[in-house]
């Protein structure tokens, strides 16, 4: 009888024993997956096709945080909104971890922001996920704090890490290799999301579709942007798949330009379900329209 108890209890113990987690976003879910494995349970509150920047705030979100054990935030004011979602979920517990702790920032800007420069981000630019090397310290913060919340699977979280790290390390020699031909490359994009993807890649942002992040473009606007793709002959629009297709087809339809759907998230598109598989349908699909002129 008595084991028969124990039995019970140590069922019990091992179901409880997933480390539960919230992300702010899929690409921090999926690395938290990789790195977590089969002792982590991860969801995520936006979609990967939803814009990052505007989540609504739902109860069903608080009732989610409100179970877990830790919470993924990207920082950087991206995701204000998970401040909210935390708060109304009352967790004491929750341990929140803010992924861009160990990031080095890009755009932070140099003057005061005001409302004149739009939604701009006064820390500096957040989509740091897009950048392969950024990444992997996203992965080093979210094993680190594991280790902590569960340090009995110290041994199985650096294993896992390790081989997120080197998978992302084969990628970057694959990629080298065959997307070479992007360096040097200049794009159209719809808004500031790419600035850590280009970096890495080589690409450069000539101009964007928004006049300022956040804000809707003008005709004015789309006019100027007319003479740049012209003037410097831009081949390539790409947008996040959350935006309105008719700014970027208006463009197109005057200028030959193509448009490509790019990922800005885990998921955002097809065939873009794990953070190596979202980076490289990014480079795939811009090395085709490239080349497709
Ligand atoms: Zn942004």
């Amino acid at each position: 009888m008595i084991s028969r108890i124990l039995l019970i209890m140590l069922l019990a113990v091992s179901t409880q024993a997933k480390v539960n987690i919230v992300a702010s976003l899929t690409d921090l879910a999926d690395i938290a997956r990789q790195v977590g494995g089969k002792h982590v349970s991860v969801v995520s509150i936006a979609r990967g096709s939803q814009d990052p920047h505007y989540v609504e705030v739902l109860p069903s979100s608080m009732m989610k945080v409100k179970r877990a054990d830790m919470y993924l935030m990207v920082g950087m004011e991206l995701d204000q909104w998970a401040e909210q979602i935390i708060d109304g979920s009352r967790n004491r517990q929750l341990r929140i971890v803010d992924c861009s702790s160990d990031i080095e920032r890009v755009n932070v800007p140099t003057r005061k922001v005001d409302a004149s420069m739009g939604d701009i981000h006064p820390n500096g630019n957040p989509h740091y996920w897009l950048d392969p090397e950024n990444g992997k310290v996203i992965a080093r913060t979210i094993a680190s704090n594991l280790k902590v919340v569960d340090p009995r699977h110290t041994e199985e979280y650096d294993n896992n890490l390790k081989v997120f790290i080197d998978s992302i390390d084969e990628l970057e020699a694959h990629w080298a290799m065959t997307y070479s031909s992007l360096n040097g490359k200049s794009v159209i994009y719809y808004h500031d999301t790419w600035p850590y993807f280009n970096r890495y890649f080589g690409l450069t942002a000539t101009a964007f579709i928004e006049p300022k992040p956040g804000i809707m473009p003008t005709p004015t606007h789309l006019d100027h942007l007319i003479h740049i793709i012209n003037d410097q002959h831009i081949k390539v629009i790409a947008m996040e798949p959350y935006f309105s297709q008719q700014a970027p087809a208006f463009l197109s339809g005057k200028t030959g330009a193509t448009i490509v759907h790019m990922a800005q998230s885990v998921g955002a598109e097809e065939n873009t379900e794990t953070y190596q598989k979202m980076l490289t349908y990014n480079l795939e699909v811009l090395m085709k329209a490239l080349n497709s002129q």
